[in-house]
């Protein structure tokens, strides 16, 4: 009799009929896809547990009858970490959206697994807080995914990505057993930080229930500007003077290549707030608590690049409206259907003062590959992430090729071949550019331990 055979009974025995659904009577179309990838593997039973107590008897049937879990959250990822890509009962957090405590004396708050990014936020601005981890998927991205898969976003320079912001964890092994360690404590040096563990591990460890969450002083100022360099030498220039002279109020330092920059504003018919004709052009973001003292600090700091080079010119923000024009060039990827379709995207790491050297020599060699190849750049580059974009031709500039020149330069480079969206079913054929075989057999230990039948998210990340 086949492993599977008789877990969507004993699922529903033990959980009841409106937590396990079954796949032949229900259409679980849409459960098959993440933001970019589909597994079209078999699906026994879908499990929607409505607390820890049920994740934790859904993992224990399957592990004593031998049958894989997929664990899902907000299916936003852009690895394809929770698609099925071998015969599973998937396990979605989706109903476990209770916000448990909001606890101000330790500028915490304490969710269930399947709480959204956005509630999040809003929950932590109402009581005057302030939860840093932002993102476009933020309307979907679940609190668990998100821990899953370490998203960082577009705030990691000042205060992290969300290994920074988890202070403590609940989760679910695969046999079943809870690991309850919601910590609230910034100091906590008790033995091994377990937590750290199931961060970024998208989800090959166990399940995530809950979680205590990091807040912060909502902000009460804001100064954007966009500043034009020359040459990468001189964005670095700029980056060490805005460092210097912004401390940790510095939040966001995002530099354009030229080309990434013509492509978000003309393509989109935007005006371009500086003229084109120069090499790089940076977004600089501050917060502070004092608006009119931060414009002073922040058109000092800004003229003082002027005047030593570093930067040939600036505009500088005096309105919302203006600010969200700025931004809207930057967030061109969001809408590139519309300019660069189809398009590949990567996402990658690599020590910030080599990204100018690294992009200008993984565009060579792209172009010496395909003549016509349109590829475009940029990158927090504070964080040391780079993007880059490449419109695919099908029959011609095809996704595998473009991934063997990109992630052979990254490797070459000492770089990651993920900073912030994880291995998935995407990257697993790569992981050796950036991880050595020790570093992957100690992973794969590590996986040993915890998941010695290979139970949870088989066929993601190695
Ligand atoms: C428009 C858009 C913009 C984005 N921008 C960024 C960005 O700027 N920075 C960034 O870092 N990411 C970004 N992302 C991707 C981001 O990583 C995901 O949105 C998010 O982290 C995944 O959360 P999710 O709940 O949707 O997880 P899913 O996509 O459902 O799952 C992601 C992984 O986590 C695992 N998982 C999910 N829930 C659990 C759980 N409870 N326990 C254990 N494992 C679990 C899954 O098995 C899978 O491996 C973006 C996504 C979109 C759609």
């Amino acid at each position: 009799m086949a492993l599977g055979a008789g877990i969507l009974e004993s699922l529903r025995q033990a959980l009841g009929d409106d937590v396990v659904l079954d796949p032949a009577t229900n259409d679980i179309t849409a459960r098959r896809r993440d933001f970019s990838f589909e597994g079209t593997a078999p699906v026994l039973a879908v499990v929607l547990p409505r607390d820890t107590d049920q994740v934790s008897k859904a993992m224990r049937l399957c592990h004593e009858a031998g049958v894989a879990v997929t664990p899902q959250g907000g299916l936003s990822g852009l690895a394809g970490g929770a698609v099925p890509v071998a015969e599973s009962v998937l396990i979605s957090t989706e109903r476990m959206r209770a916000v448990e405590e909001l606890d101000p004396a330790a500028q915490t708050l304490t969710v269930q697994a399947g709480v959204v990014l956005e509630t999040i936020q809003n929950t932590a601005a109402d009581a005057g807080f302030f939860f840093p981890v932002d993102l476009g998927g933020r309307g979907s991205a679940q609190a668990g995914g998100l821990a899953s898969t370490n998203a960082g976003g577009n705030c990691v320079l000042r205060y992290g990505m969300m290994r920074e912001v988890i202070l403590g964890m609940e989760v679910v092994l695969p046999d079943g057993t809870v690991i309850t360690s919601l910590n609230k404590m910034i100091k906590n040096n008790a033995g091994y930080d377990l937590k750290q563990m199931f961060i970024g591990a998208e989800g090959t460890l166990g399940v995530i229930t809950r979680l205590v969450l990091r807040l912060y002083p909502a902000p009460q100022a804001t100064c954007t500007g966009l500043v034009a360099c020359a040459a990468y030498d001189d964005v670095l220039k700029l980056l060490d003077r805005c460092r210097r002279g912004f401390g940790s109020g510095l939040t966001a330092f995002e530099c354009m290549w030229a080309d990434f920059y013509r492509l978000g504003t003309d393509a989109y018919g935007r005006p371009a707030p500086l003229p084109h004709g120069h090499g790089f052009y940076v977004i600089v973001e501050t917060q502070g608590a004092d608006q009119d003292a931060d414009n002073t600090r922040f058109e000092t700091v800004i003229g003082e690049a002027m005047e030593d080079g570093a930067a040939l010119d600036a505009v500088i923000a005096r309105s919302s409206r203006e600010t969200t024009a700025l931004w809207a060039i930057r967030d061109t990827p969001g809408d590139y259907s519309k300019v660069l379709n189809p398009a590949i995207n990567f996402d990658v790491s690599l020590s910030v003062g080599r990204i100018g050297e690294f992009a200008a020599e993984c565009h060579v060699k792209l172009a010496a590959r395909w003549g016509d190849i349109h590829d475009v750049y940029f990158g927090h580059i504070a964080d040391s992430n780079l993007h880059i974009s490449a419109r695919l031709v099908p029959g011609h500039i095809e996704p595998k090729a473009v991934k063997d020149i990109v992630y052979g330069c990254v490797g070459a480079f000492g770089g990651s071949i993920s900073a912030e969206h994880g291995i998935g079913i995407d990257k697993r054929d790569y992981l050796h550019h950036s991880r050595s075989p020790e570093e992957i057999a100690l992973m794969r230990r590590v996986k040993a331990a915890l998941d010695p039948a290979g139970l949870i998210n088989p066929g993601k990340v190695f």
